[in-house]
């Protein structure tokens, strides 16, 4: 995740990532989602959007289903099925209902006969077991391995930070992801972590995991044009230390990449490490969407207003991420969160985000308040009923 960007103006987006990522883009739109249709006339699915994930507030319960509206545009004097049911005619849409039953449903829109046929197909995913919940990542970790690993203390939560996870844990039962890096920028490394707290780590594996972020903090943006090869490297060196230094019971997989970007190659080979859920920013800078893993504008916006959207392609889930702590002030949390409790549109799945580097004070952007910035989001989900969970088990950290 890039720390960067919330103190460095978005025009530090380097003209070179611009470029790349740009191109990127041209290559990902080539690849839309399926769509059968061969004249001008075709049916389009205009929702729910191929992806989308769906829980009880999305439909109506249907004997033991959940009954979802689809809508369909196409010409008025086509006749369309939807799931082989005519569709009716509300205004100038066609729309009907489809029944849930699995996790995933595909939903097919068809119009014409013969050469005139037209048909769009999407795929949703059903949350049948969808609560209020949320996950807590922490990335861009290195300093606190460095500081345990010279100050040889007897126990992992002498370390004031890991103190500091410990304590919102014993108050608010909260998960942590802690995401790391190989190598600090003094060139310290994971192989230098002692293997001696083991026991200490796995007593903790029920709330606090290591997991995967970057090889380094440095470069920028590590993953956005990089060989799936050489992400599934950097990967497996660090996954092979955590099991070393803490075990298979803390390793993770990751739910973030550093600066959040990937290439399609890449992400289906993180989906082959386990990896199931990734989150990013999901905002326009400088008037193109970033911190979006390289998708296009289209299914990016989805994300930035959804929250949620499962990519079929490479098998991973991405979140927005709801908000960076480091950079909310505290007055600032409840007012960034208070959106996503709100009905109609209330969000089942929350995830709360902030990079270690922050509270440390020999660090250049050090917040004095970092650790009360984090509890006062933390306070907030628990407030309005959401529960403590690791989005990389389950469904997004719940029943499947
Ligand atoms: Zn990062």
């Amino acid at each position: 995740m890039p720390h960067h960007s919330e103190r460095v103006p978005s025009a530090a987006v380097s003209r070179r990532g611009f470029l790349q990522s740009a191109a990127v883009g041209t290559v990902i739109m080539t690849t839309p989602r399926i769509a059968s249709a061969a004249s001008a006339s075709a049916v389009k699915i205009e929702s729910p959007f191929d992806g989308a994930i769906l829980n009880r507030r999305h439909g109506k319960p249907l004997d033991g289903k959940l009954s979802i509206p689809v809508v369909c545009a196409a010409p008025l004097s086509e006749k369309v099925t939807i799931n082989g049911q005519a569709a009716r005619r509300e205004g100038d849409k066609f729309v009907g209902d489809v029944a849930l039953s699995g996790k995933v449903t595909e939903i097919v829109a068809a119009s014409g006969e013969g050469a005139g046929r037209g048909e769009d197909r999407v795929r949703v995913v059903w949350d049948r077991y969808s609560r209020p919940r949320y996950h807590f990542a922490v990335d861009d970790n290195i300093y606190f391995l460095r500081d345990i690993a010279r100050k040889r203390y007897a126990s992992l939560f002498d370390c004031f930070y890991l103190k500091t996870l410990r304590d919102l844990h014993q108050k608010y039962g909260t998960r942590f992801s802690v995401n790391i890096y190989f190598a600090a920028d003094d060139g310290f490394t994971l192989p230098e972590f002692p293997d001696r707290y083991k026991s200490e780590w796995k007593d903790n594996a029920g709330w606090l995991r290591l997991a995967f972020h970057a090889h380094a903090d440095a470069p920028a943006r590590p993953y956005q044009d990089a060989p799936a090869e050489k992400l599934i490297r950097d990967y497996d060196q660090v996954a092979e230390q955590i099991h070393r230094f803490a075990g298979a019971e803390t390793f993770a997989p990751p739910t973030n990449l550093h600066w959040s970007m990937a290439t399609p190659d890449a992400l289906k080979a993180l989906h082959q490490r386990g990896v199931r859920v990734l989150s990013g920013y999901f905002q326009p800078i400088d008037g193109r969407w970033d911190i979006n893993y390289n998708f296009d504008a289209r299914r990016s916006e989805y994300v930035s207003k959804n929250d949620l959207w499962m990519d079929f392609a490479s098998g991973i889930i991405f979140i927005r991420d709801a908000i960076v702590c480091n950079a909310t002030p505290v007055d600032r949390v409840a007012p960034t969160l208070d959106p996503l409790a709100r009905e109609p549109d209330r969000r089942d799945t929350v995830n709360l985000l902030t990079h270690e580097q922050y509270f440390w004070p020999f660090y250049a952007g050090y917040v004095a308040d970092h650790a009360e910035r984090c509890e006062a989001a933390i306070r907030w989900a628990t407030d309005h009923g959401y529960e403590p969970v690791f989005f990389h088990e389950g469904l997004l950290g719940g029943k499947e």
